[in-house]
């Protein structure tokens, strides 16, 4: 799998790449893929899109909100880092196997996600921006109608994940 080089072989870190190099590489790796579509051409990878997927809460159905943005590609595509910092790796129902970064300090501290990686290649520990991460996968709740996919959500860490931030930017750059 393709990957970002930190160097030439026998560098141990970042000996002529500045880790902005590789950040900025994974981002434009990003901004190629885009974002899912459904079959009906809805934008699934946008953040804050309504679905038209429903959720039942209260006993109520209402429109499924989405928290994240969805890159599309394979299974097995290399998913980067977005931003630096510590990062966390689980499995979880919806999310299924994923990856949770901590970034930024106090109020500002932030936990990015990614979710239904087929595989993890990080440890717990320090990762930098453009680092490779894992794999894309389908684990987790990805329907069999949507594509595959990476989903990548962000939030402050005092608020949590019911209260998103638009990660896009943090994605694509600018
Ligand atoms: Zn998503």
């Amino acid at each position: 799998m393709p990957g970002f080089s930190d160097g030439p072989p026998g560098c141990v870190k970042n000996c002529n790449a500045e880790p902005e190099d590789k950040c900025a590489k994974a981002k434009k790796y990003y901004s190629q893929k885009g974002t899912a579509k459904l079959p009906n051409n809805a934008d699934y990878g946008k953040f804050g899109w309504e679905s038209k997927r429903t959720k039942i809460e209260n006993g109520k159905s209402k429109p499924k909100w989405h928290g994240g943005v969805d890159v599309p590609g394979e299974i097995g595509d290399p998913v980067y880092a977005v931003t630096s910092g510590k990062v966390f790796t689980g499995t979880q129902k919806d999310l299924g196997t994923y990856v949770q970064q901590t970034s930024g300090k106090g109020d500002q501290e932030y936990k990015t996600e990614y979710a239904h990686l087929s595989k993890i290649l990080v440890k717990n520990g320090d990762v930098e921006c453009g680092d490779l991460i894992g794999y894309m996968g389908r684990s987790g709740n990805v329907p069999d109608s949507s594509p595959t996919h990476v989903h990548i959500q962000r939030y402050l860490t005092k608020k949590t994940y019911k209260n998103p931030e638009d990660p896009t930017t943090l994605i694509f750059g600018k």
